[in-house]
């Protein structure tokens, strides 16, 4: 084998490992996380950590079952690690495990 033939394959292959690298980091990344200021999250009074919830405000995070509310404890919510997870309210982005909005609903 040559030495262009092998300079190619070698190429040839670095590309398509870092085209795998690529797709494996945003697969995992998710998207951005919601931001505090995220027109739903506003509209929704989502917030990253739910023990911050305005409860005067947010009438169903006063409720019984109030404290044991959040993102992990929410049906729609689906882990894309310890921190973060997907939610299809937030479609492209990442909530945070310990977050709430006022669309919690019981896993
Ligand atoms: S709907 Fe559920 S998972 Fe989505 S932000 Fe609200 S509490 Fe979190």
């Amino acid at each position: 084998m040559s030495y262009q033939t092998n300079r190619r394959t070698f190429i040839k292959s670095a590309a398509a490992a870092s085209t795998g690298l690529l797709i494996a980091r945003v697969s995992h990344a998710q998207g951005p996380v919601v931001a505090a200021d995220d027109p739903t999250a506003v509209a929704l009074g989502y917030v990253a950590d739910h023990s911050t919830v305005d409860t005067t405000k947010w009438a169903k995070k006063a409720g019984p079952d109030g404290a044991g509310q959040q993102c992990t404890s929410c049906a729609i919510y689906k882990a894309i690690d310890d921190e973060y997870g997907a939610c299809p309210i937030f479609a492209g982005k990442r909530v945070h495990a310990a977050g709430w909005c006022n669309s919690w609903v019981q896993k």
